[in-house]
């Protein structure tokens, strides 16, 4: 019996499967790419998925992270590895150290500790590139990068032997290309992103836009989240051709949030939006 009724939002060949809602629960995976986008209360649905990329340290976006290990243990998989803001690796890893001590087990656990402008590799061709985010201390977002090789333009008209014997003579005929798959913003107020391209031409970009009225906008501030009125600036700032809403608050019903949403975007924003639990909610 699965522990939570999860949202899943199909693009493509991707499944992008959560639960989000603002204060309560975060935890967003793609199983494809292997990757879990915070952990929430740590779905049984995604124990098996080999990476988690936590943005902060906020209850409702990291409780799960010891069950989460500990279960991959007790179904004798490899110890999940956990990228998380560098700050907060003392912390994780005396909650580690409390649970095994409570539970009778230690708990395997690979923690990785990252600052803005890391990168970690997830698959061959494939990583994840870290960026600032202004939440809280120390907190991230993450983009999931596919790497390919493209063909230099002046070597296109060759034949596939021409192209072994170049290779053979060690000249480099390719080109590094960067093809940003995702981008996961987490929790955040504004930040003005046009000038980073991998999160500009992220194929899905996956934000949280939590409030929605006129009078949420000092709740906004306090809490260092977007109100909709920024999301409509950032999102004009950027060429996602899928967005993804999450961390929506439950003091504005799904109904006003649709409703707000489509006054507030153009046309061709909004029809690319999808509110990620929208299914459940209305
Ligand atoms: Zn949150
Ligand atoms: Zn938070």
């Amino acid at each position: 019996m699965p522990s939570h009724n999860l949202a899943t939002i199909e693009i493509d060949e991707l499944e992008i499967i959560g639960y989000s809602v603002a204060g309560e629960e975060t935890v967003v995976a793609i199983p494809k790419l292997d990757v879990c986008f915070d952990i929430g209360k740590a779905p049984d649905q995604f124990i098996s998925i080999n990476h988690v990329l936590l943005t902060h340290g906020h209850m409702d976006h990291s409780a799960g992270f010891a069950y989460y290990l500990s279960q991959r243990n007790f179904c004798g998989q490899s110890a999940g590895t956990i990228l998380t803001p560098k700050n907060l690796l003392a912390p994780m890893r005396q909650i580690i150290d409390a649970w095994s001590r409570l539970d009778g087990n230690r708990i395997p656990a690979k923690l990785v500790g990252v600052t803005a402008g890391d990168e970690y590799p997830i698959k061959p061709n494939l990583f994840a590139r870290v960026f600032p985010t202004k939440h809280c201390r120390g907190s991230v977002g993450y983009s999931v990068i596919e790497k390919r090789k493209k063909l230099k333009p002046e070597y296109a008209g060759l034949t596939g032997r021409q192209i072994v014997e170049l290779k053979k003579q060690g000249i480099e005929i390719d080109n590094p290309l960067e093809i940003p798959i995702v981008t996961y913003i987490g929790d955040t107020q504004y930040v003005d992103y046009s000038q980073l391209n991998y999160i500009v031409e992220s194929k899905i970009l996956i934000a949280e836009c939590t409030f929605y009225e006129d009078e949420h906008t000092t709740r906004a501030e306090a809490g260092k989240h977007m109100h909709i009125d920024e999301f409509a600036t950032l999102l004009s700032k950027l060429q996602n051709e899928h967005i993804i809403v999450t961390h929506t608050t439950q003091r504005t019903s799904m109904r006003e949030i649709r409703r707000i949403l489509k006054n507030a975007m153009p046309k061709d924003k909004y029809d690319r939006i999808t509110l990620l639990m929208a299914k459940d909610a209305i």
